[in-house]
């Protein structure tokens, strides 16, 4: 009897097991089509400035446009193409891609646009990201401040010596270097300065508690008291509500990014916001008095 269920029991995980590993090979598979097919896609999410209210730049995100399924997301196969390597390829599809689009801007109405990249750690350790930045740059004829690279501190903190040289390169070009979804790992800023960083981009987890959890809140101040004393410009990501916004002005962050001020836009429809010349709303001057 139990020999039988243990069996049972075998024989249904070895079916679940199977049944996980013919979908991650299914999606590997459509990975690297859609590499040749062409379909992935960048779309543009604007960071505005507390100061004046105006857009200072955009970030680049992956999309995948996926026959059958509509546009996929990031978080359905980013994982993937970093285990399988992938991600070197998909990545330097997204530096040429930035650029070209960041030229296009440049020869329409649009004018002069700040795009970021999300930069995978990976690409240090395989490729000669230095090399191949500034090779794109110089095809399309971007001024190298106009890009800037978003990384992760897990992907700093893996490979320090080749990734520090390859960021001095890229700086002594004039490209500009962030820290994506700081707070979350375990480096300390003391550690972070030996890599030359213009921004800190405080992590969306801290933001959506920060006017309902105090120690977010206290993590919040203290990146960015931080992050001023060394000169750094500071984002605060994933902001969705006034109240949010209306905390980070308080306490002085430089800029925002999030669904309140707009959600990622493909490439037209950004142009069009940018066109416009939307801004973000000027503080309730009630919201002014009642600060403390
Ligand atoms: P990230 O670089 O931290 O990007 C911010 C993510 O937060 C984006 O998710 C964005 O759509 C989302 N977001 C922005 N505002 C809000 C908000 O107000 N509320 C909420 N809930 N979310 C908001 P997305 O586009 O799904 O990208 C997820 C992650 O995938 C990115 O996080 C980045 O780590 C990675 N990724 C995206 N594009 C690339 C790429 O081209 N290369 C690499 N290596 N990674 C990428
Ligand atoms: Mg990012
Ligand atoms: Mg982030
Ligand atoms: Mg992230």
């Amino acid at each position: 009897q139990a020999k039988h269920a243990g069996r049972d029991t075998y024989r249904f995980f070895t079916a679940q097991m199977n049944a996980a590993v013919l979908a991650r090979l299914e999606l590997e598979t459509a990975l690297r089509a859609a590499l040749e097919n062409g379909e992935f896609v960048l779309h543009y999410q604007p960071k505005a400035r507390l100061g004046d209210g105006r857009v200072a730049g955009l970030e680049a995100l992956l999309r995948w446009q996926r026959p059958g399924h509509g546009l996929v997301a990031p978080g359905e196969f980013i994982a993937l193409l970093e285990e399988t390597g992938l991600i070197v390829r998909v990545g330097s599809w997204v530096i040429a891609t930035a650029c070209r689009q960041i030229r296009r801007w440049l020869d329409s109405p649009v004018g002069a646009v700040a795009l970021s990249i999300n930069v995978s750690g990976r690409q240090f350790v395989e490729g000669a990201l230095d090399a191949e930045v500034l090779a794109a740059l110089v095809e399309n004829a971007v001024p190298a401040e106009l890009l800037e690279l978003e990384l992760t501190e897990t992907s700093l903190m893996a490979n320090t010596a080749r990734t520090i040289d390859c960021l001095r390169n890229l700086k002594r070009q004039h490209v500009k270097i962030s820290i994506d979804d700081f707070g979350t790992g375990y480096s300390s800023l003391a550690y972070l300065r030996r890599f030359p960083i213009d921004t800190l981009k405080i992590d969306i987890a801290f933001i959506r508690d920060v006017t309902s959890n105090p120690d977010a809140a206290a993590i919040v101040r203290a990146i960015i008291s931080m992050a001023h004393s060394l000169n750094l410009n500071v984002v605060a990501e994933g902001v969705e509500t006034p109240a949010q916004l209306s905390y980070l002005r308080r306490h002085h962050c430089d800029q925002i990014q999030g669904y309140y001020f707009s959600r990622p836009l493909d490439a037209e429809r950004v142009g069009e916001l940018l066109l416009q010349g939307r801004r973000l709303a000027p503080p309730e001057p009630c919201d002014e008095r009642r600060q403390t």
